[in-house]
């Protein structure tokens, strides 16, 4: 619990029970929940967080950096405990998400440009996780 306090302090957010709740999901849990599974996963330990607590405390956390807000679900918006550069895959078939390791550098050179600097990197990747490509081949299989 220390270490998630310190993060959100380090992020200018005032560290309440609830917000320290929300912030401790995210890290723990690399699913990049959206808010409504964030609410129903921690409402039963915390009976007194309003969904609205949760959506301003996802809101707060993206502004202030301490979290990121990913657009890969076209539905709902998705978050990420993991603020460091890294790309998604998100699989059409089941709709998981996983982190995709990436080379970044702070700045890059870009001809006819010049030298940019990167805060963040959004990279997505869709396509079908092994579960589901292995389940469409059987699908295939069957068929033919
Ligand atoms: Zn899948
Ligand atoms: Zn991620």
């Amino acid at each position: 619990m220390e270490r998630i306090k310190q993060h959100l302090l380090d992020h200018d957010v005032k560290p309440s029970l609830q917000r320290m709740a929300v912030m401790k999901y995210l890290m723990d849990n690399k699913t990049h929940p959206t808010a409504d599974m964030i609410f129903n996963e921690l409402f039963p330990s915390i009976p007194t967080l309003s969904k609205t607590t949760v959506y301003n405390t996802l809101k707060l956390l993206t502004d202030k950096g301490a979290i990121l807000m990913i657009g890969i679900d076209e539905k709902n918006a998705r978050f990420d405990g993991d603020t460091s550069p890294h790309a998604h895959f998100r699989c059409k078939g089941c709709g998981c998400i996983y982190d995709i390791p990436i080379d970044v550098n702070n700045t890059i050179f870009v001809d006819g440009i010049g030298e940019l600097t990167i805060d963040e990197v959004h990279v997505y990747y869709k396509g079908s996780c092994k579960e589901c490509a292995e389940a469409h081949a059987e699908n295939d299989q069957a068929k033919s």
